[in-house]
């Protein structure tokens, strides 16, 4: 699976690019990282993967929102989507519940694309999507990294996009792309 740190670096670099405050920003990613608490019942890719699941609890939350604050209903959107991201990502490395219970399989996409070091152009391409049935069991032994190099790799460089649109407004008067006419 996508580790912590890329489920949380990713929206983070897309919403900050987006415009939004590193604080606000912070928050939204944090909830990317929601599904993955399945561990502390040492259960993996339990129904909190579900894209059902989320839909559902988001679309509670989001009615409860704009009954009592309406202004933050579209924070409820951005919040779903952020969350949504995660079992997206998890579906490209690993079987993932994602429409659990409507579809009772488990769902691994297989999405490379690989050349041979002595003939670049012997490409090989596997496009595949396989199926398991879902089965959520307790298990006591996973060795889940919280970070890992690539993952950190890729984060620093995202954060080094960051700093240079900060810098870019700061010196060059970059404005960020608006959306609102
Ligand atoms: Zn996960």
């Amino acid at each position: 699976m996508p580790e912590p740190l890329i489920h949380f670096i990713i929206p983070f670099f897309l919403l900050s690019m987006s415009g939004l405050s590193v604080k606000k920003a912070t928050l939204f990613s944090t909830l990317a990282i929601l599904p993955d608490l399945d561990v502390l019942f040492h259960i993996h890719r339990s129904f909190s993967h579900s894209i059902i699941f989320i839909l559902l609890i988001s679309a509670l939350a989001a009615i409860v929102i704009k009954k009592f604050y309406k202004e933050k209903f579209h924070d409820s959107i951005v919040a779903t989507l952020v969350i949504l991201s995660h079992p997206f990502m998890d579906a490209f490395t690993g079987y993932t519940p994602v429409f659990w219970p409507l579809f009772n399989k488990s769902i691994l996409i297989i999405a490379e694309l690989t050349t041979n070091i002595n003939d670049v152009l012997d490409l090989n391409l596997n496009l595949d999507i396989y199926f398991k049935p879902v089965i959520f069991y307790k298990t006591t032994n996973i060795d889940t990294p919280i970070f890992s190099s690539t993952g950190v790799a890729i984060s620093l460089v995202l954060l080094a996009g960051l700093a240079l649109k900060y810098y870019s407004i700061k010196h060059y008067s970059f404005k960020p792309p608006s959306f609102r006419p």
